[in-house]
């Protein structure tokens, strides 16, 4: 990754790919504490564009208020900085990574002494589980690893210790011949996947689990729109691990993820096994709505 031409956003500057760096001393580096984003651009007819790009700026800004950062620049400059760094990488369609890190100022836990910085970068980035897994779905796994409990770490901020819970049920579930993780709640109930929420669908009707360890998604809120659009009924509870499994469909949501179709869970495959009928009307619709051919939903985006 860091090898490359193109440029990244940093403290304010476009400076050269390979010359992004920071210090081996950086205190998000020794503690994890930090927040990012994951955004995407995606092609259109009248250009690249980023989708929903105000609401992960606010994601972004209300994980670093969770964690008590301090913000160096307003939502305009990290705007604009996000639209520069797909346009001056020439990207039509990119993956965009905002980050917000203490800087190699101190190394105390107290922080008091420690610069915020601020980097965006931005690459092309294809389907996340792949091609074939956006039409035939994926094989996953009840994780043995349980999702935070919400007063260990703070599920509603993005932050980037939060992702060691989440890199070790994906590499057990990898490990294992599985494509990604679904993870229970300290409670044993169901709650999300590695980097995605999860939706399952039963005689008709959207179930997804309630907000309370899970990241507020994105792609999940969207997607709940756009199925109320279309007049299906979604219904957020608390959902058990055997209700996944006597599903008729089931799907992730997220932006790297998109909308990926989840064929089997712990070797049970899910309804026919394949994509289902109302998942692969959601994905359609959600392409469409991302690359610009839903008039109804231009607001989302915001051409670079
Ligand atoms: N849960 C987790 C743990 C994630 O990392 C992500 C990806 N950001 C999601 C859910 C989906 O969120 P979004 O749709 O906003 O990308």
């Amino acid at each position: 990754m860091a090898d490359r031409d193109g440029v990244i956003w940093h403290d304010g500057e476009l400076v050269d790919w390979r010359d992004a760096n920071t210090h081996v001393l950086t205190h998000t580096l020794h503690y994890g504490m930090g927040v990012f984003e994951g955004v995407r651009a995606y092609a259109t007819e009248r250009g690249a564009a980023i989708f929903r790009l105000q609401d992960h700026t606010k994601r972004l800004f209300n994980s670093a208020h969770i964690l008590g950062m301090r913000l160096p620049y307003d939502a305009d400059i990290l705007n604009t900085a996000q639209c520069a760094a797909v346009r001056e990488n020439g990207l039509e369609s990119a993956y965009i990574r905002p980050m917000l890190y203490y800087g190699p100022e101190g190394m105390g836990l107290r922080a008091d002494n420690l610069k915020v910085h601020c980097i965006v970068a931005a690459w092309h980035w294809g389907s996340y589980l792949g091609e074939e897994s956006i039409k035939h779905g994926i094989r996953i796994k009840v994780s043995s690893f349980t999702r935070h409990h919400v007063n260990i770490t703070m599920c509603r901020a993005k932050a980037n210790g939060n992702y060691m819970n989440s890199m070790m049920a994906l590499q057990e579930a990898v490990r294992d011949g599985y494509d990604e993780a679904l993870l229970l709640d300290a409670e044993g109930y169901v709650m999300e996947g590695s980097g995605e929420n999860v939706f399952v669908v039963r005689d008709g009707v959207i179930y997804t689990p309630d907000l309370t360890s899970a990241l507020d998604g994105i792609t999940r809120k969207t997607v709940m729109a756009l199925a109320a659009d279309m007049g299906l009924e979604v219904i957020e509870k608390r959902i058990t691990r055997d209700e996944v499994y006597i599903a008729d469909e089931a799907f992730f949501t997220g932006t790297a993820a998109e909308v990926t179709p989840i064929r089997e869970v712990d070797g049970r495959a899910i309804g026919s096994g394949t994509r289902g009928p109302i998942t692969e009307r959601l994905q359609t619709k959600y392409f469409d709505v991302v690359h610009g051919r839903s008039p109804e939903h231009l607001h989302w985006l915001t051409l670079v």
